[in-house]
């Protein structure tokens, strides 16, 4: 009779929720676990949080819109008459009146033959991308470019070619050695965590002379730039049928949801195929009447817009900073540079000592040794706020 080996302990595999437990620690102690905080009332540059009234410069509600009178009227009446939730995607019953009225408000604007309405700006990044390129094509992408796009290059299964931020001849470079059906080079139009812009003439040349195609990503640009808030082809005066504009409504223009602009075949084409169209609830529309009092705002009042481009102005020209430093950048993001993660959170944590909101970003949302601040800036914000918020900052660089 054969006797049977001695049975051994068997070292358990860490249960999934144990693993999840391990690396939630890993990241706390590395000082990187992810926090929000719950806000009490009305968005805007003034929030309350934890009982306290604090000044901000967080939001990427550019021109002060999400607390506006007219887009919370739009809401609020639209809400009586269309309901308060769509139903159904948009080729089924899901697209009613003020979807409509927005993507024709949104044409006058852009002057764009073809506008196609997204529930979100990641939606819309992933379904013109995966609906564009397949395995047959190749992506060229910042290296900055928004998470968005760099999920969607993946999901698409294009070969996806990265090149260092802005440069010009690392791009002329895989574009020149690329023999694939389609090419796409696809940039963040207004750099997210960087607030600098792409050079979307000399993108649109190269495109030009290798036959490929240029995706803006303008959701820090809509809004904000150009003297009737149409964004990056109006700061360059740029139209061209090889252009795949996208922008977002859930930043200058107050509200939520996206938008994609271009030639009419382009859309068309996205309604048929992108998936994060087809597959998904439409917004609802109380949304898009508020996305449309949005758009109607950024079209007329160019006195707010103008606010924030002096107080833009301002800030650099006061901004005096030793250590610290101030990015070049002429959009609302002003980011200042630390370098260390636990110097950035510090100033950070101080800062809200003094009442005043500002996100430190770490990697890997920026590259390693760039913690920052990401100050942004709004036309809700008066001239004394961000005199207060460089006071603050002087001073705490001093100490
Ligand atoms: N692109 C960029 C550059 C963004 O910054 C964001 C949002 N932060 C998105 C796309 C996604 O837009 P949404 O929030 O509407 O999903």
């Amino acid at each position: 009779m054969s006797s049977m080996p001695e049975s051994q302990p068997v070292k358990a595999n860490p249960s999934l929720l144990e693993a999840l437990q391990a690396e939630l620690a890993e990241r706390a102690s590395l000082g990187l676990l992810r926090q929000r905080r719950v806000l009490n009332g009305m968005q805007g540059v003034h929030v309350e949080v934890d009982g306290k009234r604090l000044l901000s410069f967080c939001s990427n509600d550019y021109l002060g819109l999400a607390s506006h009178p007219d887009l919370i009227a739009a809401m609020r009446d639209t809400a009586s008459i269309a309901g308060a939730g769509s139903g159904a995607s948009h080729l089924v019953t899901g697209h009613q009146q003020a979807h409509e009225a927005l993507e024709q408000a949104l044409q006058a604007l852009m002057r764009l033959p073809g506008i196609l309405l997204f529930t979100t700006g990641y939606m819309a990044n992933l379904g013109v991308i995966t609906a564009l390129c397949g395995r047959d094509d190749a992506i060229f992408a910042d290296k900055l470019n928004h998470a968005s796009l760099n999920d969607a290059a993946l999901l698409s299964r294009a070969e996806l070619k990265r090149f260092p931020h802005n440069d010009l001849s690392s791009l002329e470079r895989l574009l020149a050695q690329s023999h694939v059906r389609r090419k796409l080079v696809v940039v963040d139009a207004v750099f997210s965590m960087d607030g600098d812009l792409a050079p979307v003439p000399e993108l649109l040349a190269l495109c030009e002379r290798y036959d490929a195609y240029l995706m803006l990503d303008d959701a820090h640009g809509f809004g904000v730039l150009g003297s009737e808030g149409r964004g990056i082809l109006e700061h360059f005066t740029l139209d061209s049928p090889r252009i795949i504009y996208m922008a977002t409504l859930g930043k200058a223009a107050g509200a939520a949801g996206a938008f994609v602009a271009g030639p009419k075949i382009l859309t068309d084409y996205l309604m048929q195929t992108a998936r994060p169209y087809i597959y998904t609830t439409a917004s609802p529309a109380p949304v898009a009447a508020a996305a449309m009092a949005g758009v109607r705002l950024i079209q007329q009042d160019h006195a707010r817009r103008a606010h924030l481009h002096q107080l833009i102005a301002e800030f650099r020209a006061t901004c005096q900073l030793q250590r610290w430093q101030l990015m070049a950048s002429a959009t609302a993001i002003q980011p200042i540079i630390i370098g260390s993660n636990d110097e950035a959170l510090q100033v950070s944590k101080r800062l809200l000592e003094r009442g005043i909101l500002v996100p430190a970003i770490r990697p890997p949302t920026v590259p390693k040794g760039t913690a920052r601040l990401r100050i942004s800036l709004s036309a809700a914000h008066t001239h004394e706020d961000i005199a207060q918020l460089l006071e603050a900052l002087h001073t705490l660089e001093a100490t």
